[in-house]
């Protein structure tokens, strides 16, 4: 209950209680008081019945004296006095008549005493009668026995009627008595309880007063803090009584805004004006679902108008205060102002964009650089290719040569390529393959590469994969076959003596079947505490011992990162002097797929068959490339199955030979000097459609090796794409399937 409400409600009740016995103490002194009167009333009339008796008494015994007197002397005036005395009987006789009108023994006792004076003034007077001639009248005074008697009887009445008076005066009196004494304690009683009940009052109206000054001090407190908190806040506060429609802005609002406090009215609709137009609707229909309970929280940012025009970013946090219904009367909120936030965000923003921009331009530099790169490479390593199986007529310097250039070229490319796939995993561009594949067939090609290697080091080399000789699996197999060259080769690399053992099997690993390929060496051995440190970017476990052996720290992080990519991973185990195995696990997503290894092999030798006997009764094939080294490589491909070709250094040049030609297919590289191959694959289609020719079948060539290139390639016009460098196996597959068909046509 409110405070206010108990106060007067206690208030009320003592004041009830005061008003009561007050009512009641009237009531009873005033009956009291009556009861004083009533008893006052009753001394007084004893006392008149008493007085009244006594006189009468004196009065016969003056009527007595006063006929002696005259009996003795004779005189007059004591027959007067006599006269007097009886005429005062008789008066008070009345009297005590009239005085016990309402006592009827008393009464009957009066009327004793009037008869026994009738007898006696009769008596008196008789004798007054019989005495009148007679001298000395002295001696009839002795003649009283009668009269005497008489007396006596009134005397006796009489003292009986002023004894019972005397007693009643008595009773009276002390009746009296006790009901004063009576009266006065009542009063005494009703003072003091009086004094208490305002006493009590007083005490109540104090303490309420206390409290109220105490609650006044703590409102005042709280008001005190309440407005330094808002004073001190740079948040503005907003206070919407939605019963009344008022507002409360503080004074910081006004500030925030650059307004005067007088200048803006309590409205709400004021604070709608100041609000940006594009932000309104967004704002009302927050507050809406705020309101509605749709939202547990409110914060929203909207501009608002500042007073010389620009417009200031406000961040509000609200709260509402609603009733049992559920509806809301009340919204509090805070006002921040956030311009200062919104430009660092735009300024952040532009510098992301930025960053973005100058990452972009990074991995471009690096696809260009790559492709640079590895467009003179390719011609190398190809050449190198050329040169070490045409080896007959080399003495043995120039073979010498010939494997120095392989070795050095394969070494250029597996650097350049660490180093571009550790960009693109890095930028998250990487991409998978995801085709079936003969697992036996990544391990053949990986023994043939390293174990020229491990007869290198002097080292024996045993790759056991019987256990999933027939295993087909989905995936991407270079990427397969890059994490094992690199296990191998690091193996192969840090074991001075001994073997290099790989075994290949399947084994549940996080309830999914897995490929598992153990790479164990017996060479120098990894210490526990670098296991985590080798698999870090540029990390090596020894510097001194890597100096030796060379590297670049790039190769187990990206071996397990594409592991992983392949959601898997790459464990190890080691202990110094003895020997490392690393364990790479592949989850077998597609097992389904697996077809007979055997197949697989007989489908590859028909490949190269048929691609031999493609004949050169074919159309010509256009190679469109620059780099004259890459030329050499896959005209020696076409050559083999005697196909003829054209050869343009660039996309006009590309351009021109097709219009003149009719090619089974172009082969198109994408950089080029002059005119790129994409512009020039869509100038190609945009005269195929235009002159509604047949369609020649394009096949892109590019080293960026990055993602989106195939459908940049696609999205050009193109049909086909071939990453650099480009595989012999890919480029007869691609070839032999337009080459087929245009024979079939
Ligand atoms: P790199 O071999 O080019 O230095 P890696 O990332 O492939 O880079 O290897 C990182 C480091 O891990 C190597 O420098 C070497 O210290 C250690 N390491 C890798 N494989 C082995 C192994 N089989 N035996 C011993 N140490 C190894």
């Amino acid at each position: 209950m409110h405070m206010d409400k108990i106060l007067l409600r206690n208030f009320l009740v003592f004041v009830a209680i005061l008003l009561t016995c007050s009512v009641g103490l009237i009531f009873t002194l005033m009956s009291t008081n009556k009861d004083l009167d009533e008893t006052d009333l009753l001394i007084e009339l004893t006392q008149a019945r008493i007085t009244e008796a006594e006189q009468l008494s004196t009065e016969i015994e003056s009527m007595i004296s006063s006929q002696r007197g005259y009996l003795i002397s004779g005189q007059q005036h004591f027959l007067d006095s006599y006269e007097a005395h009886k005429s005062q009987v008789s008066q008070h006789l009345a009297n005590l008549s009239e005085l016990y009108a309402n006592r009827p023994a008393q009464k009957s006792r009066i009327d004793e005493i009037r008869n026994y004076y009738t007898d006696f003034a009769v008596k008196l007077e008789e004798r007054a009668q019989l005495t009148a001639d007679i001298e000395p009248r002295v001696d009839l005074l002795n003649d009283i026995e009668v009269i005497d008697d008489i007396k006596d009887n009134i005397s006796t009445t009489n003292q009986v009627v002023l004894q019972e008076a005397y007693a009643k005066l008595e009773q009276h009196v002390k009746k009296l008595d006790a009901k004063r004494s009576s009266y006065f304690s009542t009063l005494i009683i009703s003072i003091a309880f009086g004094t208490l009940l305002i006493l009590l009052l007083n005490w109540f109206l104090l303490t309420a007063q206390r409290k109220r000054t105490s609650i006044q001090e703590t409102l005042e407190d709280t008001e005190q803090r309440f407005k330094l908190v808002i004073d001190g806040t740079q948040d503005g506060i907003y206070d919407w009584d939605m019963k009344k429609d008022t507002v409360f802005y503080s004074s910081r609002f006004y500030k925030m805004l650059g307004y005067d406090k007088s200048a803006t009215t309590s409205k709400i609709s004021e604070f709608h004006d100041l609000i940006h137009e594009d932000d309104i609707e967004q704002l009302k229909q927050h507050i809406e679902d705020y309101l509605d309970g749709h939202k547990s929280e409110f914060i929203h940012d909207f501009r608002m108008k500042h007073a010389k025009g620009h417009w200031v970013w406000i961040q509000s946090r609200s709260k509402a205060l609603f009733d049992r219904k559920g509806k809301a009367h009340r919204l509090v909120a805070a006002l921040t102002d956030i311009t200062h936030v919104v430009r660092e965000r735009a300024m952040l923003e532009r510098q992301k964009e930025q960053a973005e921009d100058a990452n972009r331009a990074k991995t471009d530099f690096l696809a260009h650089m790559s492709h640079e790169i590895r467009t003179p490479l390719t011609a190398i390593n190809g050449i190198a290719e050329i040169l070490t199986k045409n080896q007959v007529n080399l003495d043995d310097r120039q073979k010498k040569l010939v494997s120095t250039l392989m070795s050095s070229t394969s070494t250029l490319k597996d650097l350049i390529n660490d180093l571009l796939d550790f960009s693109k995993i890095e930028s998250g561009e990487l991409e998978l393959e995801n085709n079936p594949f003969e697992a036996s067939e990544i391990f053949e090609q990986t023994i043939s590469m390293m174990s020229l290697k491990a007869a290198e080091r002097g080292i024996s080399f045993l790759f056991d994969y019987k256990k999933v000789e027939h295993l087909t699996m989905t995936g991407d197999k270079q990427r397969l076959r890059q994490i094992l060259v690199n296990l191998i080769g690091n193996a192969i690399k840090f074991t001075e003596e001994g073997s290099v053992k790989v075994s290949a099997y399947i084994e549940p690993r996080k309830e999914m079947d897995c490929l598992c390929i153990d790479v164990a060496d017996t060479g120098i051995g990894i210490e526990a505490e670098k296991f985590d440190l080798i698999f870090e970017r540029f990390k090596q476990a020894d510097t001194t011992v890597t100096r030796k052996y060379g590297g670049t720290g790039l190769g187990l992080p990206i071996s397990r990162n594409l592991a992983r990519l392949m959601g898997g991973d790459i464990v190890i185990s080691s202990a110094i002097g003895e020997g490392t195995t690393f364990t790479v696990f592949i989850p077998l997503t597609d097992s389904a797929s697996n077809t007979k290894s055997e197949e697989r092999k007989k489908v590859n030798k028909q490949l190269n068959k048929r691609f031999l006997n493609v004949g050169n009764d074919n159309k010509p094939v256009l190679i469109v490339e620059d780099y004259e080294g890459n030329v050499v490589v896959i005209t020696y491909v076409l050559e083999e199955a005697g196909i003829p070709y054209d050869v343009a250094a660039n996309g006009i040049e590309a351009i021109e030979k097709w219009a003149d030609n009719n090619y089974a297919a172009i082969l198109m590289d994408v950089q080029m000097p002059k005119m790129d191959g994409f512009t020039a694959t869509k100038r190609i289609r945009e005269a195929e459609n235009g002159d509604n020719l047949d369609r020649t079948p394009i096949i892109g060539m590019t080293a960026h090796a990055l993602i989106g290139d195939k459908d940049k390639c696609i999205d050009a016009g193109m049909d086909e794409y071939l990453p650099k460098p480009i595989v012999d196996a890919d480029l007869k597959r691609v070839l032999l399937k337009y080459l087929d068909e245009e024979k079939a046509a």
